[in-house]
Formats: structure tokens, C-alpha cells, sequence
């Protein structure tokens, strides 16, 4: 049958029973509405301008503006659609607008800069771009250089700028009907690129098909079923990572939950929403749980109102998941997954919260540890997790290379995460073999950062790897350098090192934890950096050890 796969959890009980797996699109299935939701529901809500938008004005605007995607910007199916915005209180009608024209989405960091964006357009092929107006002048210059015209970039909003429209020129009179697929279409048809370096190297982007996002929403769903027509989530995670993508945009759709959404974090705002509003699920990263346990100004604000804190896209401390606990008195669950499992395969469940666990596996998920040599590791022994099951993508785009590197023969993921599991089935994230730095769960793809440095003329070579703060809850890159012969090293060239990054990167992939000499960088025979050895170097002579 489709979708369904013998649950053959190998470590530990089998903790859930497998559950059949729909075959349909996106679209169909997060509409399908098995909770019976009135369409003035309102769904998602605009925590500056208070700007609402019901469960009916999403399915209506959806279709309406796939309508003008078809005829009136000529989109046809599997044609790329970017979308570059912070949170928006209609990101998902201009996301699932292009999915029901058959399109498919690509999502962008809008505080990329324009190197960046141009990378992913080029990447994706996209054809189409919405964006904020705030970040249009970069977006204009990546969109010429990825050679897409501007009659096809628009705008959130309502406003023309510099003569580009807003996206609502598009939305038509006539609701498109939303493209139909078969089961075997659901399973190849990519829906979603989003973009993650995986084990090593610089982005790609991850094809995630229909039946990957609907199966990891039913998985989500036969799981844990708390989430219904009285939670109030808060909006923050960005809706262009997969993590908020399908946490809050899709199941809260599917739930008929409410979404107050806001577009950056700021700890003031964030509690003024949550007692304005009387949001009762936050669904957030460690450095936000962070802020809530140490800082003040929570003090300040009746958050009486939350029920459960969901934390996931990197490690959570026990000590931290503890304090929290004690301070708020509420669950905070574990989630574990990454942008190549579309994203969840681990989860806490309230009633079996474990601090510093990431819980067990959903549905339909297999579970394997294994040691360096592929061999499969048994109880508490550390080795690389792998998983199996309907929500692994279907491969890295253009680069089967790397999609071989980590989807072996017989299916299985390769994580590239350090994990153990205990007697009952509780898994256990302790280490990272992949190379990737996460500050504060955004991805920091070493080798990125290495080709930047490479190119600064006082630089002979360079290695990223990543620190942990403990103060700020969080990785943060550090850069190993090595001068070019006869070159003083000076706290000058540090400084000056760190601004050549923030200048030609983005934000989340500044040198925080700074810039280190060294007189040359460990490599293997073949030329390949041992971060390891850099990333136990660093544990001795960096401040935040
Ligand atoms: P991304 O594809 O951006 O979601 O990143 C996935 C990576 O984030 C995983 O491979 C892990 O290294 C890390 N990660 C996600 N969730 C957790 C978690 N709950 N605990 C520890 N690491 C996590």
C-alpha cells in the first residue's frame, strides 16, 4: 500500500504503530479539514497591524491568486516561485498560490545579500519572485543576475515601488482548481526547495516532494494530537525554514489553530504578544528559551496564558529544559529533524518529557545508530542515527553526488548528528560528525564562510568550524586563519577579518566567535580539513570554553 512502511524500529520499543500515509497534494490534503473548521476561523494574525486573514479568505486568496499566476504572469507547472520575506500574515496564500498552479516553492532568507539570493535563484531556476518591499533593491540586482525579469518579481503588499507590482495585482476574479496529483505523482513532484548544506559543502536545495510534507504532517499529527481549534501559536520561527513552514504554517492550517505572526524576534515583543494575545504554544529555538529563563524583562508581562513551549532545530541542555520547567511550570517538548525530513522525525511527547531527550521516533519512522564502520550499535552506544521512512526527501536538486553521499542503497538517511539511545526507546542528539555550524538554528555552512575568507588578499588559507557559548545558548563560527607569509598577526587583521564577513554574508553567519591564527590548518592527504581536531583545538584556546 502506499506510503505504508513495515515499522521495524530497531532500537528500543516500537513506540507507535504505523499509520497510513494519504497520496494527494499539499494543498488538498492541509484543506481537508477533518476538524470540521467554519472558514471565518481566523487563522493568522499580523501582530503589528492587527490584519487577519480567515481559514475561507485563505482557501479563496490561494486559489485566486494561483488563478493569476496562471493567467495573467503565465506560471506553468513545475515553474519556480521564490519567496523572499520575513513573516508575513500572507506568506502561505502566496505559497500555496503557487502550489495549486502546479508550481513549486523555493524559500529565501530575506536578509541575504544579493551574492547570496542570486546563489539560490541561479540554484533553483526560479522564474518568479515574491518579495518584501524592504529588501527589493538587493532583490532586484540578484533577480538580473539570475537573469529573471523584472516583469516577474512582485511585492507583498498593496504597493507599486519603482514599477514593480504588488502581488495583489495577480489576485484574479476566478479560484483556480488546484492542481490534482496521483500517488505517483505526490511522490515525485517537488513542492518545496528549501536549502540546507547537508553533510558538507555549500547549499543545495532539498526536493521535497508533496507526499514528503503530507506524510510528515500526519505523522506530526497521529503523534500528538494537541494542537486544535483553541491553540494560539506565535509566528516567529521563519516561515522560509522548513521548521516553521510545516510546525505553524501547515498545521496550524490543518488544525484550524491561530497564528499571531510576527517577523523578527525581540524579547519584549515576543511577551507583549503572548499576554496581548493569550498565545498558549510557542513553538521557539534554545537562545529564545534562553531569554526566558535569564532575562528580567519577563517579569514584566503575564504569561500565564502558555500551556506548552516546543523547542527543536538545535540541542536543547537539560539544565536549560529543566529551569525552564521549574520557572514556567509548562512542558517543553523536543523536536528533532532537518530540512531533509521534511522536518520532524523525533519528538517528545508531554507526557514523557526526559530533559535533554529529543524524545522518540514518529510513525512510520525506522531508527538505526551505527559506528564509523556502518556497523549497527545497540543501547546507549554513541554513533551516527539514521532514519528511514515516507518524509526523507527525494534527493538534493541537480546533485546526485551528494544525494548518494547521504541516502544509502537500501534507503536509509544519513544523519550526519552523533545520537544514542536509551532502554526505553528515548534517543539522545550528543555531537555532530557533518561539518555544519547551527547559530541559533540557522545553518552556517563552513565551507561558504572558507571561500569568502580565501579571497582576502592577506589570507593563505582558512577553516571555519563551529563553538558552543553556553552564555548565548548557541553555536557560533569561528575562524581559523593563516596569514600570508611575512604578515604580522594583529588584533587590527582579526577586526578587519570578521567585517570582510559580515560585509559579504549574511547576518546568522558572522564570525562571532572571532578570528584565530594558525600557523596552518590540519588537513588529511587528500587535502580535506580535520575539523576535528580544529573543533577540540578550539575547546582549549577559545573564551568560551
Ligand atoms: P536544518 O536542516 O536546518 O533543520 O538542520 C538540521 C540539523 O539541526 C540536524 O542535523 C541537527 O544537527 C540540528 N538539530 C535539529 N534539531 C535538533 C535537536 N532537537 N537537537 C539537536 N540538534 C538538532
Amino acid at each position: 500500500e502506499s506510503g505504508k512502511i513495515e515499522n521495524k524500529m530497531r532500537l528500543g520499543p516500537i513506540t507507535f504503530p504505523n499509520i497510513e500515509i494519504p497520496t494527494m497534494g499539499i494543498y488538498q490534503y492541509v484543506t481537508s479539514n477533518p476538524n470540521g473548521i467554519k472558514d471565518d476561523k481566523v487563522i493568522f494574525t499580523d501582530s503589528t497591524t492587527d490584519k487577519k486573514l480567515s481559514y475561507g479568505e485563505f482557501k479563496s486568496n490561494s486559489k485566486r491568486l494561483a488563478a493569476g499566476l496562471i493567467d495573467k504572469a503565465g506560471l506553468e507547472r513545475g515553474n519556480v516561485l521564490a519567496i523572499i520575506s520575513p513573516n508575513q500574515v500572507d506568506y502561505a496564500v502566496v505559497s500555496f498560490g503557487t502550489i495549486i498552479a502546479g508550481g513549486t516553492v523555493t524559500f529565501i532568507n530575506p536578509l541575504y545579500t544579493v551574492d547570496e539570493l542570486t546563489y539560490q535563484l541561479k540554484d533553483s531556476s526560479a522564474k518568479y519572485i515574491i518579495a518584501f518591499p524592504s529588501v527589493l533593491s538587493n532583490v532586484i540586482r540578484a533577480a538580473a543576475a539570475a537573469n529573471i525579469h523584472e516583469s516577474n518579481i512582485f511585492l507583498f503588499g498593496d504597493t507599486e515601488i519603482n514599477g514593480i507590482k504588488p502581488y495583489s495585482s495577480l489576485i484574479s476574479e476566478r479560484e483556480a482548481n488546484p492542481v490534482e496529483y496521483s500517488p505517483e505523482a505526490a511522490k515525485s513532484t517537488t513542492a518545496y526547495l528549501c536549502y540546507s548544506s547537508g553533510t558538507t559543502g555549500r547549499s543545495k536545495g532539498v526536493e521535497t516532494t508533496h507526499f514528503n510534507i503530507v506524510a510528515n504532517l500526519a505523522q506530526l499529527c497521529a503523534y500528538d494530537s494537541e494542537v486544535n481549534s483553541d491553540t494560539i501559536y506565535i509566528g516567529l520561527l521563519p516561515f522560509f525554514h522548513i521548521y516553521g513552514l510545516c510546525v505553524i504554517i501547515h498545521l496550524s492550517i490543518f488544525r484550524g489553530a491561530s497564528v499571531v505572526v510576527i517577523p523578527k524576534f525581540n524579547l519584549s515583543t515576543f511577551c507583549r504578544i503572548i499576554q496581548d494575545y493569550r498565545v498558549n504554544r510557542i513553538t521557539v529555538v534554545p537562545p529564545i528559551v534562553l531569554s526566558l529563563v535569564k532575562d528580567p524583562i519577563v517579569k514584566n508581562y503575564d504569561l500565564s496564558s502558555l500551556r506548552v513551549c516546543v523547542c527543536g532545530a538545535a540541542p536543547l541542555s537539560k539544565e536549560l529544559s529543566s529551569e525552564f520547567t521549574k520557572m514556567y511550570n509548562i512542558p517543553i517538548k523536543q523536536g528533532y529533524g532537518l530540512t531533509e525530513t521534511s522536518p520532524a522525525t523525533h519528538s517528545t511527547k508531554i507526557d514523557n518529557i526526559i530533559p535533554g531527550s529529543i524524545g522518540k521516533p514518529l510513525p512510520n519512522i525506522e531508527c538505526k545508530i551505527i559506528s564509523e564502520d556502518g556497523e549497527e550499535l545497540g543501547v546507549d552506544q554513541p554513533g551516527e542515527l539514521c532514519v528511514r521512512g515516507p518524509n526523507i526527501m527525494k534527493g538534493y536538486l541537480n546533485n546526485k553526488e551528494a544525494t548518494d553521499s547521504c541516502i544509502d542503497s537500501e534507503g536509509w538517511f544519513h544523519t550526519g548528528d552523533i545520537a544514542t539511545v536509551d532502554k526505553s526507546g528515548n534517543f539522545y542528539i550528543i555531537d555532530r560528525v557533518k561539518e555544519l555550524i547551527k547559530y541559533k538554528g540557522f545553518q552556517v555552512p563552513p565551507t561558504e564562510l572558507e571561500a569568502i575568507l580565501l579571497t582576502h588578499p592577506l589570507i593563505a588559507d582558512a577553516a571555519v568550524v563551529g563553538v558552543y557559548s553556553e552564555k548565548h545558548a548557541t553555536e557560533v563560527p569561528i575562524a581559523y586563519v593563516t596569514l600570508q607569509p611575512n604578515i604580522p598577526q594583529s588584533d587590527q587583521i582579526k577586526k578587519e577579518i570578521e567585517g570582510f564577513i559580515a560585509q559579504q554574508a549574511a547576518d546568522h553567519k558572522r564570525l562571532r566567535g572571532g578570528v584565530l591564527f594558525i600557523d596552518q590548518i590540519p588537513k588529511s592527504t587528500s587535502g580535506k580539513i580535520l575539523r576535528r581536531l580544529l573543533r577540540d583545538r578550539v575547546k582549549i584556546e577559545h573564551p568560551f570554553y
